[in-house]
């Protein structure tokens, strides 16, 4: 069938938003971090050896039975009450059927009608253009448990997709890992901020895993991975349309961007009187365009059917609240203790917000710098090479650790800001740490007075009609012989001092 989605055909995005709503679900699947997987005793380490992880259970052998991870069912009673949910007192497990090659069982061991946490709440922020924020409540539906498939990689072939290759390998040491898998319930009313929405809920989610410390959540390991459901319907109408579910999208940014295009994907589609057709898509990160994968299964194609392998979860409120006394602070009250204790305005904070550096702060803050400098560094030119890249700020090659060394050498007066700028550049570019890029590249500052002296003598020289002004008490002036000396010394001279001694010569 050649829809227009298809074809290409797109709508403008705010013109979208002219005669649209859109509803998005979010469905999150995070990786736990256990040391051994969710129903046997295998080690979950990523990027080992293919295959070298595995057992009669994993692999779904004849007679082999399935044990609960203890650890895993605490982590995902700390994720539900992390999100305000209720944890259920009784659950089960449950069978998925479908087949799939990386998944040996024919079945995916997950949970159904009886999630063990359910009806929860999160809040996120996100900039609302005019200097303020605006918050936004996302109703979690549901947390449940369930295990990852292994890895198809399809080998030959354009794409790394099936279509068109010349055979699969299969890994399964990925097969059994604890997967918690967080949905919201539908999030309307966002309209043009849809997308800001789904990203910031994907880093806000991010933040309380992390802080929760039950995942690498690295999106770019696959560890966080989202599936955005997306649909429109007519502005101010109250019924939901059909949905798009483009799934295993790896980055924040590939979140907003996929919401973006699937609402000027399905706009122009119901503008050519057409119908959006329910069905899952991929993401393509280097074009930018979600394309047509499945039809969507609806869940009573899965033949659910509860577990009878596993005894069911009953987690005793005592542990429940146990468990929540060892929740970390929430996102929002740390925020506001960080800005009250990093002394940082309303705005700064804002910004710090935004730009998700609050992490990279705390670290470079822990390492000896101010925190005004610890933000000015990387919400400068931290931020904008981020943004280049493509990569959040904790992904640069550069340690919080590197960018405190290098305000320690300014502080010390060994470098100034601008030599401090291609100090980051030389660590950036893998030169090494600060010291090593310094010395490499020759960029300390010459505190040799006599060099300094010689220079700025030269300067006035050069310049009769300047030197004479400020000899006349025109202090103002001196910021051009300052300049020139500074070109002199290649930048490497401490300004300050360079219009000390220049004040003292032309006294
Ligand atoms: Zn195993
Ligand atoms: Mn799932």
């Amino acid at each position: 069938m050649t829809a227009v989605s298809d074809s290409g055909g797109l709508v403008d995005f705010d013109e979208a938003l002219e005669r649209f709503d859109p509803a998005m679900g979010l469905e999150v699947h995070v990786e736990l971090n256990t040391v051994t997987k969710m129903f046997c005793g295998c080690r979950t380490e990523f990027g080992a050896e293919p295959n070298t992880q595995t057992c009669p259970t994993c692999l779904g052998l004849p007679g082999s039975l399935p044990v609960v991870n203890g650890k895993a069912v605490e982590s995902a009673i700390r994720i539900g009450l992390a999100l305000n949910c209720e944890i259920a007192e009784w659950c089960r497990f449950a069978r998925k059927n479908y087949f799939y090659p990386d998944m040996p069982k024919n079945f995916q061991t997950s949970q159904y009608d009886e999630p063990i946490a359910f009806d929860g709440w999160t809040e996120v922020e996100i900039n609302d253009g005019e200097g303020g924020v605006e918050r936004f409540r996302i109703e979690i539906e549901r947390a449940h448990m369930e295990e990852d498939t292994g890895k198809s990689l399809h080998v030959g072939g354009a794409t790394g997709r099936i279509h068109g290759a010349d055979y699969s390998l299969v890994d399964y040491n990925r097969a059994g890992i604890p997967l918690i898998e967080i949905v919201t319930k539908p999030i309307t009313g966002t309209r043009e901020k849809a997308p800001a929405v789904a990203r910031a809920y994907v880093a806000a989610l991010r933040d309380i895993l992390l802080g929760l410390g039950v995942s690498d959540v690295r999106m770019e390991q696959g560890s966080l991975r989202c599936d955005v459901n997306l649909s429109l319907a007519l502005a101010g109408s109250d019924k939901l349309g059909t949905r798009t579910e483009t799934k295993n999208v790896n980055s924040l940014r590939s979140v907003e961007r996929a919401a973006r295009y699937e609402i000027s994907r399905q706009a122009a589609i119901l503008d050519a009187g057409e119908s959006v057709l329910q069905e899952t898509r991929h993401w393509h990160e280097d074009t930018g365009i979600t394309t047509s994968g499945r039809e969507k299964s609806d869940a009573e194609d899965y033949r659910y059917f509860p577990e009878p392998d596993l005894v069911p979860v009953a987690p005793s409120r005592p542990w429940v609240e146990e468990l929540r006394g060892t929740l970390p602070e929430p996102p929002r009250e740390r925020r506001a203790r960080l800005q009250a204790v990093w002394g940082f305005a309303d705005l700064e904070m804002r910004d710090v917000v935004a730009a998700g550096a609050i992490p990279v702060i705390e670290a470079t803050v822990a390492a000896g710098t101010t925190p005004q400098a610890a933000r000015k560094w990387w919400l400068s030119d931290l931020a904008r090479r981020a943004n280049e890249q493509g990569v959040e700020l904790a992904d640069l090659p550069i340690s919080p650790e590197q960018v405190a060394r290098v305000q320690t050498l300014v502080d010390e007066g060994a470098l100034n800001d601008k030599l401090a700028r291609q100090v980051i550049d030389g660590v950036v570019a893998g030169e090494g740490d600060p010291d090593a890029v310094v010395k490499a590249r020759g960029l300390a500052i010459v505190s040799d007075e006599g060099a300094l002296s010689e220079a700025v003598d030269r300067a006035i020289a050069a310049n009769p009609d300047v030197a004479d002004k400020i000899r006349d008490g025109k202090a103002a002036a001196a910021g051009a012989l300052i300049g020139a000396v500074m070109k002199d010394m290649r930048g490497q001279a401490d300004a300050g001092r360079v219009r000390e001694l220049i004040l003292e010569k032309l006294a």
